[in-house]
């Protein structure tokens, strides 16, 4: 008999409601993402994209069941849009990407002799070899969402939400991001990208979830985002006012 550990889904949601205050952001939404699954995740504005990664991250409290594969390290781990510091601030991508083990290893951001080869590794992963002691600021902006990604897999995560990695992304980059998100899923993590480029979806992505308060699709991208598929995503009121 076999335990089935292997086989759990990365991340399972089951019903999953988050009000702020009397606005209803997220509704009954239900959705499984499978180990080295990469799904887009897509809706309008509001729709509450940002509401279900906070959901899943335990930032904030919700109704229903949220179940994330816990991995040696930690189960969840989330790629902001932007850099929170300054690209100004003087900080190596090295030590940047030490940060995302800060939550494990506890004390300063800093490269110890024991890090190193874990931060040599993220950056290898996202095609910076050997990059650990230039500026962040000398980097260009794809480079730097490389970065935040790095910094992300140091914590050895098996599901990774990217919150619009590609907004304001040009062309060849948003190509070059969407290649990586393919190969760290064939790699064996979930990946969930929120994202508003729906062509991009429909050419790259295998799987594409449309939330508009809830689940309004989960599918194919060509038949989530057909013209039907469309109306009924975008024509959804986005909130409840309660
Ligand atoms: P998206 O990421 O798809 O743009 P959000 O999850 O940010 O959507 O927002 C979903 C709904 O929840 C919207 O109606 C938004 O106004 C509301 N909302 C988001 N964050 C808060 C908050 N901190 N307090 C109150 N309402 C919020």
């Amino acid at each position: 008999m076999h335990d089935g550990l292997n086989d759990e889904p990365a991340l399972s949601l089951d019903g999953v409601t988050v009000r702020y205050g009397r606005t209803v952001a997220v509704e009954g939404a239900s959705l499984v993402v499978e180990q080295g699954e990469l799904v887009a995740l897509v809706g309008p504005n509001g729709a509450g994209k940002s509401t279900l990664f906070r959901a899943a991250l335990g930032l904030v409290p919700y109704e229903g069941r949220i179940v994330v594969h816990q991995t040696r390290r930690r189960g969840i781990a989330f790629v902001p849009q932007r850099l929170e510091v300054d690209l100004d601030f003087p900080i190596t991508v090295g030590q940047v990407v030490a940060t995302g083990r800060r939550a494990v290893d506890g004390g300063l951001p800093r490269i110890s002799a024991r890090l190193a080869p874990a931060v040599a590794r993220c950056l290898s992963r996202v095609g910076l070899d050997g990059m650990e002691r230039r500026a962040l600021g000398s980097l260009s902006g794809g480079q730097v969402q490389r970065v935040l990604i790095a910094r992300a897999l140091a914590q050895e995560p098996s599901v990774l939400l990217l919150d619009e990695p590609l907004a304001g992304v040009d062309p060849m980059v948003t190509e070059s991001l969407v290649d990586l998100f393919i190969r760290l899923a064939a790699e064996g993590a979930a990946i969930v990208v929120s994202t508003h480029d729906l062509a991009l979806v429909r050419d790259r992505f295998a799987r594409c979830v449309a939330i508009n308060r809830t689940i309004v699709g989960d599918g194919d991208p060509a038949a989530v985002l057909s013209p039907a598929g469309l109306e009924r995503f975008f024509g959804l009121p986005v909130a409840a006012e309660g």
